[in-house]
């Protein structure tokens, strides 16, 4: 029997859930990804400062759908999409679908400064996480060599831009590696010294959450270290420095957590898109005049009831992907496809050891409380990974013991500059 053919671009939250959606249905699924695995992003910044392995947070595409015997797995960069001719150009060759659902997430944004991205690497990627891990603990290691003593500041000096969760959950992480991970391997230099400067360039840091939680997790931050600086717009960055228009602060190690933007495939369909190149959908998911195709996750550009737009978040692309599934169904059974109504279960973010500030159905949490919720949560949506209460054993001994152990581990010394 010819059955149609859907396409997920993307096995993220939100491909893979369409895709898992669609498993034993009426259709021929092709997941479609750059990467073979499914990649579980809220825990990279763990993978970055060395509490999880890389291992941990990443589940081949393939064994997720194993016994989805109707979804083919290819690895695959798609290069442009053909609305007109309904097929899509990939690396290698062609495909055509009946069907398609664009999940391809998003990637950072440098506001046009895409030359800083080499001194201020984004946190996005396996490839990421393990880059920076590389530079905190190599930064480490030349301070302990260094003898100029200005350099050595530079190198002991860690800088996060974007007060959002990543940024407050790196800049908090970092703080807690100087101040207990590695507080005594060293014998010339003084980890503890170590600074770590979360530059926000808004009034204030975790600007999603209510004023009050923002209020807590600055001076959560404060407490294990790190030095917040709000309405500090960065103007250059470079292999050396981080500079607020005239000010400059020396800084060996920058990271990036400030800007997002949509997956460049977005640009092929022809189709006007917002400031971050995000893909205006129909409350159905689906493209203006194309039923036939939905884009969902952070590629989209999808508002709530409100008119308020849906934030880059984990659970609206799960939630998006199985209803893009059923709508996808829906209309090739001829049935009218359903508006989309996100069920917003919570937000939260971590600020370091046991302390989190979340937003639960309208009650506002924050410390102990918060990061059992928060750590719940997570180990909960692990989909797939070799064994959820593992990693989370692991980690929650790390935490207890201030142990990084065998991740600590990293390679030899490259220059930047
Ligand atoms: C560091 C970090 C921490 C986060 N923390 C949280 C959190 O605590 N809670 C929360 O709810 N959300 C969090 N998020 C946001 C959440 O991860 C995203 O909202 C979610 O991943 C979006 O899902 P998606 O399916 O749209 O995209 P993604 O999960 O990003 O998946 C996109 C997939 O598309 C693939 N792809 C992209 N382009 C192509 C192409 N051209 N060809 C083939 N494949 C392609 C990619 O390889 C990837 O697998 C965090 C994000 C980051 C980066």
């Amino acid at each position: 029997m010819n059955l149609p053919h859907v396409v997920v671009v993307g096995g993220g939250f939100g491909g893979l859930n369409a895709a898992r959606a669609l498993a034993g249905q009426p259709v021929r699924v092709t997941l479609l990804d750059r990467r073979n695995h499914h990649l579980f992003q809220p825990l990279l910044y763990q993978v970055a400062t060395a509490a999880l392995n890389a291992s941990d947070i990443a589940a081949p595409l393939r064994s997720v759908l194993r016994r989805a015997g109707n979804v083919t797995v290819l690895l695959a960069e798609v290069e442009r999409v053909d609305l007109g001719a309904r097929r899509l150009g990939l690396d290698r060759g062609e495909l055509a679908y009946d069907a398609l659902i664009l999940a391809a997430g998003a990637g950072h944004s440098y506001f046009g400064h895409e030359d800083w991205e080499v001194f201020a690497p984004g946190l996005k990627t396996l490839e990421d996480a393990l880059e920076i891990r590389r530079r905190v603990l190599l930064a480490y290691e030349s301070a302990e060599r260094e003898t100029d003593g200005a350099e050595q500041k530079a190198l002991l000096t860690f800088v996060v831009v974007g007060g959002g969760p990543t940024g407050v959950e790196l800049a908090g992480a970092l703080a807690e590696i100087s101040r207990q991970t590695i507080a005594r391997d060293f014998r010339v230099i003084d980890p503890t010294g170590a600074r770590v400067i979360l530059l926000e360039g808004g009034a204030r840091v975790l600007a999603a959450f209510p004023e009050s939680l923002s209020r807590r997790a600055q001076n959560a931050l404060e407490q294990i270290g790190v030095e917040v600086r709000a309405r500090a717009t960065v103007t250059r960055v470079t292999a050396d420095a981080v500079w607020l228009g005239g000010e400059q602060i020396r800084a060996r190690t920058v990271l990036w957590a400030a800007g997002v933007a949509a997956a460049p495939l977005a640009r092929t369909l022809g189709v006007e898109l917002d400031r971050s190149g995000r893909v205006p959908v129909e409350p159905d998911l689906s493209i203006p005049g194309h039923p036939e195709v939905l884009v969902i996750g952070d590629m989209s550009l999808c508002r709530d009831e409100k008119g308020a737009h849906l934030p880059g978040l984990a659970p609206v692309a799960i939630q998006q992907g199985r209803h893009a599934a059923d709508n996808v169904l829906r209309r090739l059974s001829g049935r009218p496809p359903r508006p989309f109504r996100y069920r917003d279960r919570g937000t939260m973010a971590t600020i370091g050891r046991a302390k989190a500030v979340a937003v639960i159905g309208g009650v506002k949490l924050s410390g102990l409380v918060a990061w059992l919720a928060w750590l719940f949560v997570h180990i909960m949506f692990l989909i797939g990974f070799r064994n959820r209460f593992l990693v989370l054993f692991e980690w929650a001994w790390a935490y207890l013991t201030w142990q990084r152990g065998a991740r600590l581990i990293t390679g030899p010394w490259r220059r930047r500059d």
